[in-house]
């Protein structure tokens, strides 16, 4: 009787909320652990070690979550001759599904600390914000999809070289996403895609970023709207403030919606001291409860 009655008052509970599903939980504690984790791995540079060790443990990670995992390698040769070997994976869940969206982050990280604060531009990156973050994230994403499989289709797609190059040059940069345009996954395209990149900082704002408003402004409104209704529009500004070249363009090249979701406010770019204390398991939550949150908007 108890019982019934308890399931009676959630059923009222759940009329009076409308007929959303509950969010499925994010877990930026364990978010703040996989930053950790990808840090201490050392730099995740093509063709060292902690690449090897890094790209290893995704595969262990992403192999019992999704429903099906992708592995693409392949070798890029770069300007100076060198040969990189790559590694993307694409984590499916609902496979099947025609109505499907995309997550992206990187899961590399720059060679050389080569920003405009850093103090040591031969040093390598750490890439705790730029390059584990946005990975840790949509980790936490996978775990939250297989605890409660989606209704509808949802890609997670971690893209490696993409921090490696000369941005100015378009060399050597953006490689994992350009081969994921040349070379998607089968099946429909996504609605839409949301690439995370440095969504990790303590201090964390996101800004609308130009290129997004450009090519796919009503997925920008989405996203910024979303984030407000999940209570997160003290970090989901909705102002224009940079404009960057990501792994966004490159899928928007292929003719998918894609925006980029960044806080370009960071003093620690592509600097040594891009490390984990300089990320918080309060933002990891953040962004992993708006990427869910936009998993049950496109289920309703
Ligand atoms: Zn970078």
């Amino acid at each position: 009787m108890r019982g019934f009655r308890a399931l009676t008052l959630a059923g009222v509970l759940l009329l009076a909320c409308g007929t959303d599903k509950p969010p499925r939980p994010f877990d930026g504690q364990a978010a703040l652990r996989a930053v950790e984790a990808q840090v201490a791995f050392g730099p995740r540079i093509p063709g060292t070690p902690g690449h090897a060790a890094q790209a290893a443990w995704l595969d262990s990670l992403l192999r019992p979550l999704a429903d099906t995992l992708i592995v693409q390698r392949w070798t890029h040769v770069t300007a100076a001759g060198d040969s990189l070997p790559l590694v993307n994976f694409v984590a499916r869940f609902n496979p099947g599904a025609g109505e499907r969206i995309l997550f992206l982050a990187h899961w590399d990280t720059r060679p050389r600390a080569d920003g405009p604060e850093s103090r040591d531009s031969s040093a390598a990156v750490p890439g705790a914000n730029d390059g584990a973050s946005g990975t840790a994230v949509l980790l936490g994403v996978a775990a939250a999809l297989r605890q409660a499989p989606p209704s509808v289709g949802v890609d997670v797609l971690l893209v490696d070289g993409e921090d490696y190059g000369v941005f100015d040059e378009k060399a050597d940069v953006l490689l994992g996403s350009r081969y994921y345009a040349a070379h998607p996954a089968p099946g429909p395209p996504p609605l839409y895609a949301v690439l995370l990149d440095m969504v990790g900082d303590r201090d964390l704002q996101i800004y609308e970023e130009g290129n997004s408003v450009t090519g796919a402004p009503e997925v920008v409104a989405l996203v910024w709207r979303v984030a407000r209704e999940a209570g997160h529009g003290n970090v989901f500004i909705p102002t224009l403030r940079y404009t960057i070249t990501d792994d966004h363009l490159s899928l928007q090249a292929m003719g998918i919606r894609a925006i980029d979701v960044v806080d370009f406010d960071y003093p620690y770019w592509h600097t040594p001291e891009d490390t984990p204390d300089k990320v918080s398991a309060q933002s990891l939550q953040t962004v992993g409860e708006v990427v869910l949150a936009l998993v049950a908007n496109t289920e309703r």
